[in-house]
């Protein structure tokens, strides 16, 4: 990131950078923000919010740059305006293994300690304890949100509500044309088609996000705000990591889509005053639920390694998604070692993926028979595909990560930087960096959750509170 900006690495290590991202200076003639947004929090319609501990500190060629818990400011209503150490690893950590995984995301360029104790109730259970204060400097085309605009909209600003716009559009969407009634219109089908674009990338890679509020839905359709965030291990489409969440489960994985349509509803409503006809937009939101009928689909059949469509696709993925959650399952290895799948011999098949299941044991009766038809399907529709074996292995391990970022990995990373120790913070982060590649050296990294994880703070269970 930081040679995109245009750094070398004397720039880097100098004092100058490091005060500048640790918010001890800022840059010469610049204007440093807190944006204010509003939000639909859980369903429901928060009012007012705002950059609480984020600060704009201008752009550098094209890209703004952020500093996350740097302070207070207006916008902090009663919080401290800071973030803490394991937070800020795992924002981090996550948005450069998005980044590289091919998922449109927020990117981070710097990870700093403050100095500071910042304290914290974790688990919201009056446990509340100090923790080290941490600033993460991150980067992208624009932090605009959806709730920027629904902040206009619900103030019946439309003066600046079209100011913000029209910035838009011609900062980011300027191939649209000029704004006008037609050209709103093609930027909110844009920004659906964006949003439906990164949530299927997430199903693909097996991201949660975990708090899908509209104040963290990025205009630009990128992943933002790495809070509660997790990685589905055990395939579970009802999964969510943010405990917060565990009574509705409202931001569970399966969720994610029509979650994300009913973002795009308030963002719409936001628009509408600009557009004052409603019919168009209820257009493009029906579409959205086709196109991302048509785009998932398109999506599994490359996980598949099918480059054909043919007609019981669907059924062929449905039933995998029955057989995945018939037992726990571990997502990310089940698909990195189908990729070497031999469709010649199929009842070798569950042999392949062994490593994947969680309790092999379990592996008997109705569970076991299910996953050996599905199987002998499997191997039946390759042989309807042109690609030989060795060339759709390759295929499909550009489509099927071998490394992400794990809570459990993510956890160690902070237990050890929590003592001073930063070097699994790098290590995972070079491992991250190269996610479709074999990566020998790092293979302990490609191994199923260890069970002490399974019901650990930070690894199964997180919250808001960062
Ligand atoms: P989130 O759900 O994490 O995106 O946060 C919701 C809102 O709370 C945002 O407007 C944040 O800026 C604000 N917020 C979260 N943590 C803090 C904090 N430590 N200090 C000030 N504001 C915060
Ligand atoms: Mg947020």
């Amino acid at each position: 990131m930081s040679k995109e900006l245009g750094f070398s690495n004397q720039d880097i290590q100098s004092k100058e950078f490091l005060e500048v991202m640790t918010g001890n200076s800022i840059i010469e003639n610049s204007k440093p923000f807190a944006m204010c947004y509003a939000g639909h929090q859980f369903g429901n319609w928060a009012g007012q919010l705002g950059d609480g501990r984020a600060i704009n500190l201008g752009e550098i060629k094209n890209w703004a740059l952020q500093l996350k818990g740097a302070g207070p400011t207006p916008y902090s209503r009663t919080a401290d305006g800071l973030a803490v150490l394991r937070s800020s690893v795992r924002e981090y950590l996550c948005s450069e293994a998005m980044h590289h995984l091919g998922v449109p995301t927020t990117r981070a360029l710097s990870l700093s300690l403050t100095g500071d104790q910042v304290l914290r109730d974790m688990m919201y259970d009056g446990n509340s304890a100090y923790e080290k204060g941490a600033i993460v400097s991150r980067v992208a085309k624009s932090f605009l949100r959806f709730g920027n605009f629904e902040i206009f909209a619900a103030r019946n600003d439309l003066k600046n509500l079209k100011i913000l716009t029209d910035y838009t559009i011609l900062h980011h969407f300027s191939h649209l044309g000029n704004p006008c009634k037609e050209v709103y219109l093609k930027f909110f089908q844009e920004v659906t088609n964006k949003t439906l674009e990164m949530i299927v990338h997430w199903q693909r890679v097996g991201f949660v996000h975990g708090v899908m509020n509209t104040d963290n839905m990025s205009i630009l359709g990128l992943t933002i705000d790495y809070g509660p965030y997790g990685w589905l291990e055990g395939f579970d489409l009802g999964w969510t990591p943010n405990t917060t969440d565990k009574k509705h489960k409202r931001y569970r994985y399966g969720n994610q889509p029509t979650i994300g349509l009913w973002n795009l509803y308030q963002l719409a409503n936001a628009l509408y005053p600009l557009i004052d006809e409603a019919a168009p937009l209820e257009e493009i939101l029906e579409r959205y639920q086709r196109d991302f009928k048509t785009e998932s689909l398109h999506m599994m059949r490359s996980k598949l390694g099918l480059t054909l469509a043919k007609k019981n696709d669907l059924l062929l993925i449905e039933s995998l998604e029955d057989n995945l959650q018939a037992i726990e399952t571990d997502m990310t290895i089940f698909f990195r070692l189908l990729s070497s799948f031999n469709s010649k011999q199929a009842e070798k098949g569950i042999e392949l993926i062994q490593d994947a299941f969680y309790s092999p044991e379990q592996l008997v009766g109705k569970v076991l028979t299910d996953w050996k038809h599905w199987f002998v399907s499997y191997a039946k529709r390759l042989e309807r595909e042109t690609t030989p074996n060795e060339e759709r292995e390759q295929l499909m391990k550009t489509k099927n990560p071998k490394y992400v970022l794990r809570n459990y990995m993510a956890q160690l990373a902070i237990d050890k930087a929590n003592k001073g120790d930063i070097s699994l913070v790098e290590e995972l982060y070079q491992v991250l960096k190269k996610p479709y590649e074999e990566q020998p050296e790092f293979e302990h990294w490609f191994t199923k959750r260890p069970e002490w994880a399974r019901h650990k703070v930070g690894c199964s269970m997180l919250s808001c509170s960062s």
